[in-house]
């Protein structure tokens, strides 16, 4: 199991935003975490990958715990989170320079990967930019190169896609596609057909609470993963 997540409970302040949550997910899974706004989701990807600690509850990541090892977590694991933060004043080349370097990247083989990176993500003909003069498609494709600059065991994409338009969504979606054989993803999103293009399992949380974990075959029976996600998070 790459992610292992047993009794996650995480309360802010009076707000229990996870209750009791236990999932795993294993190399080559691609899962969609779907849930309202405001059911958890970003929460649970926070804790993950270290950036805030569980109220109660395990969380292991390629076998490391989150209290004990984060460093090393955090080195196998490549995030993007929902805001994408970017440095705008950076060209898209220097950026991801820079965070090879925080990855101990060095010499010929940052230099690779750097170019790797630009060409898989689809930002050769922006890559002398900077990155504020990049559109909202452009700069999710600065994020996700700098995710997996590292080529992290496992990718954690906090809806990736919002905003795109028709044809970068379904670029994206092949890039993960593809990165997911090697990896194990958890990806965020609102949109029902992402899960089914490239997902092979769904988890669906609503008020924090884990209300379903099939493979998106079974969730689609009787109708669509639409119909059971607004039936689930409807009650
Ligand atoms: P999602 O990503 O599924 O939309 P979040 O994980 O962002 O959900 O939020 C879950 C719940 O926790 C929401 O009710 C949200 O308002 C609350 N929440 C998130 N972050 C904080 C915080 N730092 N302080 C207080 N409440 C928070
Ligand atoms: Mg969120």
């Amino acid at each position: 199991m790459t992610i292992e997540i047993k009794n996650l409970t995480k309360i802010y302040g009076t707000q229990k935003a996870l209750d009791n949550v236990s999932l795993t997910a294993s190399q080559g899974e691609i899962v969609g975490l779907l849930g309202p706004n405001g059911a958890g989701k970003s929460t649970m990807m926070k804790i993950i990958t270290c950036f805030i600690p569980p109220t109660q509850g395990e969380v292991k990541v390629c076998g490391f715990d989150i209290f004990e090892e984060p460093m090393q977590i955090r080195s196998l694991i490549g995030y993007l989170p929902e805001q994408n933060p970017l440095y705008l004043d950076l060209y898209v080349r220097e950026s991801l320079d820079f965070i090879a370097s925080i990855h101990k990247l060095k010499g010929k083989e940052k230099k690779q990967r750097v170019e790797q990176m630009i060409e898989l993500v689809g930002l050769t003909k922006e890559m002398n930019k900077k990155i504020g003069a990049l559109s909202k498609g452009y700069r999710q494709r600065v994020g996700l190169a700098q995710a997996m600059i590292h080529d992290p065991k496992v990718l954690i994409l906090d809806e990736p896609t919002t905003g795109l338009d028709p044809n970068q969504l379904v670029e994206i979606r092949q890039i993960i596609k593809q990165m997911g054989r090697q990896k194990t993803v958890l990806l965020s999103t609102h949109i029902m057909q992402e899960v089914e293009a490239v997902c092979s399992r769904a988890i669906i949380i609503n008020n924090g609470q884990l209300v379903a974990d099939d493979t998106v075959e079974h969730l689609s029976q009787g109708g669509s993963l639409e119909k059971k996600f607004r039936e689930i998070t409807l009650m």
